[in-house]
C-alpha cells in the first residue's frame, strides 16, 4: 500500500504539491490526469524518493520513504518507474539491458538474470528481440523494453509517467496493451497519462491534479461521467 499524507513540495518559491493526501491499495490501478505543470511527475518522483519533500509523509508498505533511517535503495527495488523515454545502453543488446539491474542491483547470477529477462521480455511481447540492439527497436518496442527492465526487478509497485506521449499514434496501442495486461494481473500501478480512453477503461480510480492540488478523485465512470470540479470540466472539454 502507498500512503501519501499531506505532502507538500516546493521548488524554490514555487509550491508544486500543496498538501496531497492519497492512498493506493495493493492491486489498485490509479491513473493521474491533469494539465502541464500540475505536479503529476513530481508526485511520482517523490513516491520513489528521487525528490525530497518539504512536509507530510509518504509510506510504502509502512516504510516512510523520506525518513533518514530508510534504506532508499532497498525501497526503490519495490517500486518500478518508467518514464516517457528511457535511454537504453546502445552498445548492449535488449536482453543485456534488461539483465543489468538484476545483475548489478540484485546480485543475481548471469543465468538467473537471463531467465528473468527472457520471462519479462516475453511478457511484454519482445521474445523475438532479445539479441537486437535497442537502436533497432521502434519507439513502442523501446518503451516495452523499458517496462520489461523495470519488471525484471520484481517490483511490487509500478509508476508510469506518460509512457506513451513520445510515441507516434500507431505505436501507442501496443504499449497501453502491455499496461492493461499488468493491470489485469493485479499489479499495483500509478499511471500518469494523457490517454483518457485508457484511464477510463483500466483505472480503479482516476485522480485529477490542478495546480498542485488533487482536485478530484473518483472511479472513472464517476469522474468522467459527472465531473464536479470546474477545472476538471474544462480539462475534459479541452481533451475530447
Ligand atoms: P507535464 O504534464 O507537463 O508533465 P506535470 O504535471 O508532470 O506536467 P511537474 O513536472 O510535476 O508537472 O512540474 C510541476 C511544476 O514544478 C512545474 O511548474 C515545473 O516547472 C516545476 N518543476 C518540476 N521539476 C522541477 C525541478 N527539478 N526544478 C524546478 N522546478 C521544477
Ligand atoms: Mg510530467
Amino acid at each position: 500500500m502507498i500512503e501519501i499524507e499531506n505532502v507538500r513540495k516546493s521548488f524554490g518559491t514555487l509550491e508544486v504539491l500543496k498538501g496531497i493526501d492519497l492512498t493506493v491499495q495493493n492491486g489498485e490501478v490509479l491513473t493521474v490526469i491533469g494539465g502541464s505543470g500540475s505536479g503529476k511527475s513530481t508526485l511520482l518522483t517523490c513516491i520513489n524518493g528521487l525528490e525530497p519533500i518539504d512536509s507530510g509523509r509518504i509510506l510504502v508498505d509502512g516504510t516512510e520513504v523520506h525518513a533518514k533511517s530508510t534504506d532508499l535503495n532497498k525501497l526503490r527495488r519495490k517500486i518500478g518507474i518508467v518514464f516517457q523515454q528511457w535511454n537504453a545502453f546502445p552498445h548492449l543488446s535488449v536482453i543485456e539491458n534488461v539483465m543489468l539491474g538484476p545483475r548489478k542491483v540484485l546480485g543475481q547470477s548471469k543465468e538467473e538474470a537471463r531467465e528473468m529477462a527472457v520471462k519479462q521480455l516475453t511478457h511484454v511481447g519482445l521474445a523475438d528481440k532479445l539479441d537486437v540492439y535497442p537502436g533497432r527497436l521502434s519507439g513502442g518496442q523501446q518503451q516495452r523494453m523499458a517496462i520489461a527492465r523495470a519488471l525484471a526487478m520484481s517490483p511490487d509497485y509500478m509508476l508510469f509517467d506518460e509512457v506513451t506521449s513520445a510515441l507516434d499514434p500507431q505505436l501507442v496501442g501496443e504499449v497501453l496493451d502491455t499496461l492493461r495486461l499488468l493491470a489485469a494481473e493485479g499489479m499495483t500501478m500509478i499511471c500518469v497519462t494523457h490517454e483518457m480512453k485508457f484511464a477510463r477503461e483500466v483505472s480503479d480510480r482516476v485522480a485529477f491534479f490542478h495546480q498542485g492540488v488533487m482536485a478530484e478523485i473518483a472511479p472513472p465512470a464517476e469522474l468522467f461521467g459527472s465531473p464536479a470540479h470546474p477545472e476538471l470540466q474544462k480539462f475534459l472539454a479541452a481533451t475530447h
